[in-house]
């Protein structure tokens, strides 16, 4: 296959491998004889957030190495001396002239958010404060420690905090620089929405706030990219083998035709079907024999650390349930006391469910290979079912032979993905099975999920902060609330209207539906809508 379709392509697979014609002009970049070739470049626009949606491989980070000054490009000839000379040429009256023509004089300077924050402990030692202070440019670190919470870290060893502080933090070190272009890939990882949010607010704040200052931004949550962005390139191609940066669209535009599969200005499929959403809530079934019944339950850790209530409920077999909450709220304490690997406080569970646990930070770093993991867990492997199920929509076939220590932070999800579901168990719960997947790697890994389910009549619990990646899955919503790291309320599974109703009024968020494509949007706060909406109490599935 081409690399975009999950199943066979509906397409003249050929057709979409070609390069599309418009592009017979050279690379801006290509790094060998058939190597890599990335076409076009995003645009940095001074006191704006441009966005780049598309998958991982196509090019991203080669545009912005560019757009650093780092690496000139070859503009495709990679036997010549690249010169800025000869770029400034080919951008000469495009967008891009005066920030090229600034590069070139040595006058950009440079702050960015790696996309894998769990590689920084390994490359810095010592505290957060000791990390953070050395980036205190602008004398705003005080400001962003206190926004995104980070003050409770701040003499804590970096090694020792968790992905979500980890994340908070690198987000923290690059705002606080004083730079002209400011690239953040990925700010979502491990983010609830409430912190997904601050942070795409202060990432406008900082645009905002000088007219010199551009910023851009690689994010796969749809509804933050759209929040964040004020324009937005779709990156398409065959990842690995050549990638093609479009030129800016409006946000809407960019997302919608995205969705759609089919970019209108160039003239360009890029998925066989369009992703669509439910604008209404599903009908409210009753179907569905109860897998297990819980009674009402309670945990705490230590004196007064941390205490869970849950309201008692059912889980009914073969329905996928979304969980959604803030972190460190007792989502995967929930998932333990289910499992019979932690007991509740009073009440006995006498019910011992057989759990697949895909946990939310991926510690597989055995010296083993993906094929030889994998069939360690299931008889199946390689079986054409299961190559159809899960190896398949999960594109595992190219990394089966790497070993797992040399995956990255994608790679190594889909594999964790894959080891949950070939489990044989009585209920899957998936921890943010969406961290580090590109929005094209979400919609297929949502779509195994979701068959998987419903070909096994399986029970799957997911946890996700991605909010379209919910609204495609879940049947059913259970909704945690209190404060975190303090206390935990559990509430039972819901019908989706009334689950998201109850999450989205505890964050204070609305969602409108874009009139062309039905794709919920966050509705500015105090906007006509949103105050109508919170007035009706529809927060997201408003008529
Ligand atoms: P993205 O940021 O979108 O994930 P990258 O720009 O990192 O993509 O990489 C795009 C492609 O270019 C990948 O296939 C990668 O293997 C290839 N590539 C990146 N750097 C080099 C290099 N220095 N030499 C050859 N190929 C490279
Ligand atoms: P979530 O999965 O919603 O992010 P958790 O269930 O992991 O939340 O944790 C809830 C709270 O309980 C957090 O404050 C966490 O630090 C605390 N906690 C989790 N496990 C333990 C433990 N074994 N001992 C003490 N506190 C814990
Ligand atoms: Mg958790």
């Amino acid at each position: 296959t081409c690399g975009i379709c999950v199943e066979k392509c509906p397409f003249d697979a050929i057709e979409i491998i070609n390069l599309p014609s418009e592009l017979s002009e050279d690379p801006v970049h290509r790094y060998g004889e058939n190597a890599f070739a990335l076409y076009g470049l995003p645009t940095p626009e001074p006191g704006n957030v441009t966005g780049i949606l598309g998958p991982n491989g196509i090019g991203k980070s080669t545009a912005v190495h560019a757009l650093a000054g780092e690496r000139i490009p070859n503009l495709g000839d990679h036997e010549t001396d690249p010169e800025w000379e000869r770029v400034l040429d080919r951008f000469r009256g495009t967008g891009l002239q005066n920030y090229l023509a600034a590069l070139e004089a040595g006058d950009v300077t440079v702050a960015r958010k790696p996309q894998y924050v769990d590689q920084i402990p390994k490359q810095f030692d010592g505290n957060t404060r000791d990390l953070l202070e050395r980036t205190d440019e602008r004398g705003a670190l005080d400001d962003l420690v206190d926004r995104l919470n980070i003050r409770p870290v701040m003499d804590q060893d970096i090694d020792s905090i968790s992905g979500g502080e980890l994340q908070r933090v690198a987000i923290a070190a690059c705002l606080a620089r004083d730079a002209d272009f400011y690239f953040l890939d990925e700010i979502t990882p491990y983010l609830d929405i409430g912190q997904r949010m601050v942070a795409a607010r202060l990432i406008q704040e900082l645009a905002n706030d000088d007219a010199e200052r551009s910023m851009l931004v690689v994010e796969h949550d749809l509804a933050i990219l759209d929040l964040l962005a004020d324009t937005l390139h779709v990156a398409y191609g065959e990842p690995g083998a050549y990638g093609v940066i479009t030129d800016p669209k409006s946000v809407r535009n960019g997302i919608n035709e995205y969705l759609k599969g089919y970019l209108d200005n160039e003239n360009m499929r890029i998925r066989p079907s369009a992703i669509t959403f439910e604008e209404h809530a599903p009908r409210a079934t009753s179907k569905g024999t109860p897998l297990v019944e819980y009674p009402d339950l309670t945990k705490s850790y230590g004196e007064g650390e941390f205490e869970l209530h849950v309201e008692g409920g059912t889980i009914r077999e073969g329905e996928v349930l979304g969980i959604v909450g803030p972190n460190g709220i007792g989502k995967s304490t929930l998932a333990k006391l289910f499992a019979g690997s932690l007991e509740p406080d009073t009440t006995d569970l006498d019910f011992e469910l057989d759990i697949a646990y895909k946990p939310q930070y991926i510690d597989i770093d055995q010296p083993m290979r993906v094929d030889a993991f994998l069939s360690s867990i299931t008889d199946e492997f390689g079986s054409s079912y299961w190559n159809t199920e899960v190896a398949q929509p999960l594109q595992l076939d190219r990394i089966m032979e790497q070993d797992l220590v040399d995956l990255s932070g994608g790679e190594r999800q889909r594999v964790a993905i894959a080891a949950c579901l070939s489990e044989d168990a009585d209920l899957y719960l998936l921890d943010e099975p969406s961290a580090h997947l590109d929005v094209e790697q979400r919609v297929r890994a949502t779509s195994a999920i979701r068959r998987y389910a419903e070909n096994h009549d399986a029970t799957v619990m997911v946890v996700d902060h991605d909010i379209y990646v919910i609204d495609l899955l879940a049947d059913r919503l259970m909704v945690f609330d209190g404060e975190p790291a303090e206390r935990g309320h559990a509430s039972p599974p819901q019908e989706m209207r009334e689950g998201m109703n109850d999450f989205l009024a505890d964050l204070d968020v609305t969602f409108r539906r874009d009139e062309r494509t039905g794709r919920p949007r966050i509705n500015k706060p105090d906007s006509q809508k949103d105050r109508q909406q919170k007035r009706d109490g529809e927060y997201y599935y408003a008529p």
